[in-house]
C-alpha cells in the first residue's frame, strides 16, 4: 500500500532486503509477493532475509494454494562480519550483523566506481570511439608510436562521487557497527527513544537518538537519518535536538519522503 501511494512501480523491484523478523519489518511481504503474482510478474524476485523467513513464506503460499508465476529467489542471511551479498553493474550490497535480541542485519549499498567524464569543451572532432572509451576508463590514449596522444587530465573530468548508503534498522547501541558504516554518504540509524529512556533502549535492544548520533560521529559519516521513533513521541523533534548536540548533520525521516544524494 505504501509503495503504491508513492507511485513506485512493483515491476521495478528486483531485490528486497529484510533485516529481521519482527512483524513491523516483514508482515507486509506476503501481500507484496501475492500482488506481484496477481500482476503476472514474470521476472525473478530476490529476497535476502534471515533463514527462518523462507519456511514462513512457503507455508503462506501453500496455505493459500498459490503457485507463483515468477521465480522467487530466497537467499538466507546468517553470517558474522561484513559480507558481500549482491553485485551488479551499478552497485554492491553488503550486509553485517546488528544487535537486536534476534538475528538482525544492516545493509551497506555502494555505487560502483564511475567512469571519467569526457570534457566536451576539449573534445576533438576526430577522436575515435575507442579512444573515448579508453579515456572514460581513466587511461591515457597512446598513439602508434607509444607516446601519449590524448592525456587523461587534459580531455576528461574526474568521475563523479560513488555514493554509499548504510541502513541500520533495529539495533542496540553497538560500536561494532562503526567500521561497517565508516565514511558513508548517508547513514540511516534507528532512534527509538530519547536520552531519558536510555535504560529502556538497552533493555529492548533499541537505541536513543544520541546513541545513533554517536555512531554517526565515530564513523565519520556525512549525514545521519533518524527513524523508528517510539509512538510515545507524537513529535520527534526532541530526538532531533538531542542527536544534533552530538552530530550536527542529523535529520528526521518521515514515511514517503524522498532523500536525494548528490553525486
Ligand atoms: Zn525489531
Amino acid at each position: 500500500m505504501q509503495l503504491s501511494k508513492q507511485n513506485i512501480r512493483l515491476g521495478r523491484i528486483k531485490t528486497i532486503l529484510i533485516s529481521h523478523l519482527h512483524g513491523d519489518h516483514y508482515f507486509g511481504l506476503i501481500g507484496l509477493i501475492s500482488t506481484m503474482h496477481l500482476f503476472h510478474r514474470k521476472h525473478k524476485l530476490t529476497i535476502f532475509a534471515p533463514p527462518e523467513l523462507e519456511k514462513i513464506l512457503n507455508l503462506q503460499l501453500k496455505a493459500s494454494e498459490t503457485s507463483l508465476c515468477y521465480p522467487l529467489n530466497f537467499i538466507p542471511l546468517s553470517h558474522h562480519g561484513l559480507k558481500e551479498i549482491h553485485r551488479d553493474d551499478q552497485c554492491t550490497i553488503q550486509s553485517f550483523p546488528l544487535e537486536h535480541g534476534i538475528k538482525c542485519f544492516g545493509f551497506l549499498i555502494k555505487e560502483n566506481p564511475k567512469l571519467w567524464r569526457i570534457n566536451k569543451k576539449m573534445l576533438p572532432d576526430n577522436m575515435l570511439i575507442q579512444e573515448i572509451i579508453t579515456l572514460k576508463k581513466g587511461e591515457n590514449v597512446l598513439g602508434e608510436d607509444g607516446n601519449i596522444k590524448y592525456a587523461l587530465e587534459e580531455f576528461t573530468l574526474p568521475p563523479r562521487n560513488s555514493r554509499s548508503y548504510a541502513y541500520c534498522s533495529d539495533t542496540r547501541y553497538n560500536e561494532e557497527i562503526i567500521p561497517y558504516v565508516a565514511s558513508v554518504d548517508l547513514l540511516y540509524h534507528e532512534a527509538t527513544f530519547a536520552d531519558e529512556m536510555e535504560d529502556r533502549a538497552a533493555l529492548t535492544h533499541h537505541s536513543t537518538a544520541t546513541q545513533a548520533a554517536t555512531i554517526a560521529k565515530k564513523a565519520s559519516v556525512k549525514k545521519l537519518l533518524l527513524g523508528h521513533y517510539s509512538t510515545r513521541y507524537k513529535d520527534p523533534t526532541p530526538l532531533l535536538e538531542e542527536a544534533r548536540k552530538k552530530f550536527k548533520e542529523t535529520y528526521l525521516t518521515y514515511e514517503g519522503e524522498t532523500i536525494m544524494l548528490n553525486e
